[in-house]
């Protein structure tokens, strides 16, 4: 195994510009771009601060919730749900 990003020489004699080298090119350009993902997927996926919820009596309207609190500006007890969100006004504060 090698560091990431470091450009390996190729093994041998072979040429520098040889199948070989293309191919060490190619796994170690692979490896930054799966790095790469990985840490724009860790970020997309740390942004959810909410989890949804309804407040006070209606139960049909699912808010995005905060500490206690629903985005849109609903007062009321929070229950928290495993709903699909489907307060116009959540979605739009989103
Ligand atoms: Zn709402």
């Amino acid at each position: 195994m090698s560091k990431p990003g470091r450009k390996r020489p190729p093994k041998g004699d072979a040429k520098y510009d040889s199948l070989a080298a293309k191919d060490d090119a190619a796994a170690t350009k692979q490896r930054r771009e799966r790095a790469d993902l990985l840490q724009r997927m860790r970020a997309k996926t740390a942004r959810q601060e909410w989890s949804p919820g309804t407040v006070g009596e209606d139960v049909m309207t699912v808010h995005m919730t905060r500490g206690g609190k629903a985005l849109c500006g609903a007062v009321g007890a929070v229950d928290e749900w495993q709903r699909a969100v489907s307060c116009p006004a959540c979605l739009k504060a989103a």
